[in-house]
């Protein structure tokens, strides 16, 4: 695999490339500066039919074969990091450092999924009996994946399927092809051909893989109405389907913070990636005695960081991934201006590509657009409170439930706050933590299903349940 050749599918452990081109677009320039092949039905059709070929030599492989080559894939990930990362920041616009930060973590989630284990469960053990619980591949799984972490999020599919015993086709964003498709290069060295086919396309490429029926599976992450639209598409032949959708988080600050201590850490899980994160903080409620002084405190964190292009050195924040988030992010500022409401903003930003400045919102009304919508975008409101029964009810209050955070003093009163609000997962005095041997799974319309841990691992198989009897004779 090099980094120097032009961008190309991987169907069948072969190249493909496609029925024409589509531009990706650097975010901090807002030019094309790169072309990814256009897959057809006719290219998805390939695809899948490899896939299905490869799958009853994969999965029939010993698990610690199927570890072998992840630990292999692992290996070569880190290897490349440097590369990988430059380009990482070319196609998504993350800051250099967090970018090979993020293709290294892939590479050690990879590592971290190959040591888990499928178990088998026995329900009985009993004089006359045993019956065992298996858990079989599920078969030929779409991979669909979003631009805001087109690395990590992609492997948090590839991994689990893998080691599972199924085989992929995997489809990164129109907006982030890139860096998915020199994986699908290097993956061609550790795996038979078929096993991990990887293909890019515009905005038709989504539903025609989630109607194919050659597909049993379909692991989605994007947003909630995409998430609508797949499982869709998807009951039409009851494939299965793990959907991470979107999230509004909300984190609860309680008056007994040290203000000083924390500020730095809610900044920047709130605008951690130009707050393109599903698990940002996007509502921060702070309880009235610590209001003015940690506003001012983050406000003055706006102040000094830099967003800049990520591949320039000083760069803390990047721009906005697409022209298409850009704008949507630009008019929940301009109304929230138009509205009266109070923008407390952080540096100038460059003028061409992306870019957005970060935007604090100064006690918004609970019922204003920057409040009930996921802006995924560098807005972050911060809403006074002074009752806690009453902060836990506004900040349960909405479709998502994706994940929380609770900042504290006293732990257990964090704690107990936090087995009150209504989310897959809630942190305790930190932010966007997540393990690969923890399920992460949303809840309301944040998602169905769990990725992550042995929980995520099991969403790839079927299980399958034997009924042996201790006797050799069949018994009425
Ligand atoms: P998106 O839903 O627009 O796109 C996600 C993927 O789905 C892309 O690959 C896209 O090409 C594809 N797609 C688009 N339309 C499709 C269709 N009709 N059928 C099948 N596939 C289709 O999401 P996005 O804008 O790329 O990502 C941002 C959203 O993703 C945010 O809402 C964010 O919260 C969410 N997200 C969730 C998680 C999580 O784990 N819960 C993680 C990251 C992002």
């Amino acid at each position: 695999m090099d980094f120097d050749t032009p961008y190309v599918m991987t169907i069948d452990g072969r190249d493909a490339t496609g029925q024409g081109m589509i531009d990706i677009v650097n975010p901090a320039t807002g030019q094309p500066f790169a072309k990814a092949p256009r897959a057809d039905a006719a290219d998805l059709d390939a695809a899948v039919a490899a896939a299905r070929k490869a799958l009853p030599g994969w999965r029939a492989l010993p698990i610690e074969e199927r570890r072998k080559a992840l630990v292999g894939i692992s290996g070569a990930i880190a290897a490349r990091a440097e590369e990988f990362g430059r380009l990482f920041t070319q196609e998504q616009g993350r800051p250099l450092a967090m970018a090979i930060g993020e293709i290294k973590h892939a590479a050690y989630w990879i590592k971290a999924t190959s040591k888990l284990d499928l178990p088998v469960d026995v329900t009985e053990d009993s004089d006359t009996r045993r019956i065992e619980v298996h858990h079989e591949p599920v078969g030929v799984v779409a991979a669909i994946v979003p631009w805001n972490f087109p690395f990590l999020l992609a492997i948090w599919k590839i991994a689990p399927a893998l080691l599972a015993g199924n085989t992929l086709v995997v489809k990164p964003s129109p907006f982030t092809p890139l860096c998915s498709l020199k994986l699908g290069e290097l993956m061609r060295e550790f795996l038979p051909a078929g096993v991990l086919n990887v293909i890019s396309g515009g905005d038709e490429l989504g539903p025609l893989m989630t109607a194919h029926p050659g597909f049993n599976k379909i692991s989605f992450t994007g947003s909630t109405a995409t998430g609508k639209k797949v499982m869709e598409s998807a009951a039409r032949d009851l494939k299965r389907v793990t959907l991470e959708l979107g999230g509004n988080d909300a984190a609860i600050i309680l008056p007994d913070v040290d203000v000083d201590a924390v500020a730095e850490q809610i900044f920047f899980g709130a605008f951690y990636n130009s707050a393109q994160v599903c698990i940002a903080t996007k509502r921060l409620y702070i309880h009235e005695d610590v209001y003015d002084a940690l506003r001012d405190r983050l406000h003055a964190i706006a102040r000094r960081v830099t967003v800049g292009d990520g591949s320039q050195q000083g760069s803390d924040y990047g721009p906005l991934q697409n022209a298409p988030q850009y704008r949507r992010v630009l008019g929940l500022l301009e109304e929230a201006k138009a509205q009266g409401l109070t923008l407390l903003q952080g540096r100038d930003v460059p003028e061409q590509g992306y870019f957005v400045p970060l935007t604090l919102v100064d006690n918004p009304p609970e019922e204003s657009r920057v409040v009930q919508e996921e802006a995924f975008g560098p807005i972050l409101p911060l809403l006074k409170y002074s009752d806690l029964d009453e902060v836990i009810q506004r900040a349960n209050d909405s479709e998502y439930g994706l994940a929380g955070a609770v900042w504290s003093g006293d732990i257990d009163k964090a704690v107990a706050v936090a087995r009150r609000m209504e989310t897959g997962t809630v942190w305790i005095n930190q932010n966007l933590q997540n393990t690969p041997f923890t399920p992460f799974a949303g809840v309301k319309q944040s998602g169905i299903g769990v990725e992550n841990g042995l929980p995520g691992l099991l969403e790839f198989t079927q299980p399958k349940t034997l009924f042996i009897p201790k006797v050799s004779q069949a018994v009425e």
